[in-house]
């Protein structure tokens, strides 16, 4: 296994040599996040923060070092020169090194200290559902993100900035765009699906006891790891822990790690996660080794990350012939499943409800949740809505779209964590990584023929084979427009696709 990329030019020698302490750094802060979450005593909470920010002040004074930000500006000066992987390289730290040296030292300091403050009370406002509360700290948090925007730069709306982070060169224009033809479209196929009392609507309520029963802990585990045994994870590259929010921590590509929960209740939540996380992984996984230990290994963006994560989940994992495959697994380890028929467990795995907490919600209405976190970011960078109108205008948009409105703040505003810790343009990329993975799924399907058969046979071979030759081998190397380019021939973000997946597999048309 070789974890030492060589290339022609030495200018980028001497910058994968330079690099090398940084990644290590970022491997250390990665293991030590990952323990955080997973198995670190309560009380060693802020020893841990003051390691944590002291190496990644270690790794910004490494890359903003005048010898390394030298060697990457006369590396861009020979951009012809270079072959794709390299110019991938240069981007990815030009990118990097721009970000930190536009945002001034006190303004970074200000928004971990918010961070820090804004988090400890949005918990406790959640906890008592009163937004006054919270109110004060979302203002400082936006006022600092609006300066922060103002010092990167933007073309024409001050939230591009923000969005850049997130996802390159993401702009509102594209947003207005990917909303204005999905938001319409989904409310159109939502009341169809209710007036129409269909068997996906009513699937909650005649498999009640599917999600309401309390399982065993140990056997949902045991199912979930035949699970990923049939996905055929190598787990001498990859392991699984539990923590309460699941996610994915890459250490390199060959140490990738995931986390999965265990409510008790609700068993296709947990076998979900694991599989949205498994996805996020295989993007690791299956990155071309000779990237390892580089800028450039791992996933293109947050979109083209989180369209892995709901291939599997969603389109893959919510599939009837999935459903189908694991179906006698569910039987063999949930026992109050054990009569359940395969058409029961397919309603119970895809049952739609328009409800208020966006984690819990459905694929034909989690992208409405989108929307109007979408419009509220939108509205207050462009200087359109203050901070005292969201709860109002969040509950009207919720009515308007989803059918139901919020009583209390923790249901609507305050149910989130992403803008306490200054998450702003961070939600745009959910619905991106559900349009991608449509996208995905129809070019695949024109690509591989035995497509559906394959996933009820249990083959996963060629799927993860075609993932790993569009998109996965390539790490970061194209920026996520391009990657869709060169993949897909596709321009931006087309959500045409999603609501044509949505509408065949839940109208039947
Ligand atoms: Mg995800």
């Amino acid at each position: 296994m070789t974890t030492n990329m060589k290339s022609e030019n030495p200018i980028i020698n001497q910058i994968l040599d330079a690099y090398k302490p940084m990644w290590s750094l970022g491997h250390a802060v990665s293991l030590m996040g990952w323990d955080f979450e997973t198995y670190m005593p309560r009380k060693g909470t802020e020893e841990r923060g003051v390691a944590d920010s002291q190496l990644l002040l270690l790794h910004k004074e490494l890359l903003l070092s005048k010898n390394f930000v030298d060697l990457v500006e006369s590396a861009k000066k020979q951009k012809e020169g270079l072959d794709d992987v390299e110019k991938g390289i240069i981007r990815v730290l030009d990118r990097g090194i721009t970000k930190q040296l536009k945002i001034p030292k006190e303004l970074t300091e200000a928004e971990s200290l918010e961070r820090i403050r804004g988090n400890m009370v949005w918990r406790q406002a959640r906890e008592k559902s009163d937004f006054k509360m919270y109110e004060p700290h979302l203002k400082n948090m936006i006022e600092i993100k609006k300066q922060i925007a103002e010092k990167i730069g933007y073309e024409k709306h001050p939230y591009d900035a923000l969005l850049d982070q997130f996802e390159e060169d993401l702009t509102v224009d594209d947003l207005d765009e990917v909303f204005g033809v999905l938001t319409p479209h989904i409310q159109k196929i939502l009341k169809k699906l209710i007036d129409s009392d269909s068997p996906f609507c009513k699937g909650s309520s005649n498999n009640s006891h599917l999600e309401k029963s309390k399982y065993d802990v140990q056997k949902v585990d045991e199912l979930n790891r035949e699970i990923l045994k049939l996905l055929q994870y190598d787990m001498e590259r990859f392991r699984m822990d539990v923590s309460t929010h699941p996610f994915t921590e890459s250490l390199g590509l060959n140490d990738v790690r995931i986390t999965t929960r265990y409510e008790g209740t609700d068993f296709k939540r947990s076998i979900s996660s694991t599989i949205h996380e498994a996805g996020h992984a295989l993007y690791h996984l299956q990155c071309d080794q000779s990237l390892s230990v580089t800028p450039v290994e791992g996933g293109s963006s947050l979109g083209l990350h989180e369209s892995q994560s709901r291939f599997w989940e969603n389109i893959v994992g919510r599939s009837r012939p999935f459903i189908q495959l694991i179906a006698p697994l569910i039987r063999k380890h949930v026992s109050f499943a054990n009569q359940s028929t395969d058409e029961e467990l397919y309603l119970y795995f895809n049952s739609v409800k328009p409800d208020y907490i966006r984690v819990d919600a459905d694929e034909v209405t989690y992208n409405l949740h989108i929307a109007i976190r979408y419009e509220i970011e939108k509205m207050i960078f462009g200087g359109e809505l203050s901070v005292s109108e969201i709860p109002q205008f969040w509950n009207d948009r919720m009515e308007q779209l989803l059918g139901v409105r919020p009583t209390q703040d923790s249901q609507g505003v305050l149910q989130d964590t992403h803008w306490s810790s200054g998450l702003f343009g961070y939600f745009p990329t959910y619905t991106l990584g559900n349009l991608i993975s449509a996208i995905i799924a129809s070019k695949m399907r024109k690509d591989l023929n035995s497509y559906e058969e394959d996933i009820r046979k249990g083959d996963f071979g060629p799927i993860k084979e075609w993932l790993r030759l569009k998109i996965h081998q390539h790490g970061s190397v194209y920026a996520p427009k391009v990657l869709l380019k060169n993949a897909f021939n596709i321009d931006g973000y087309d959500p045409n696709y999603f609501t044509t997946y949505i509408e065949s597999k839940y109208l039947g048309s």
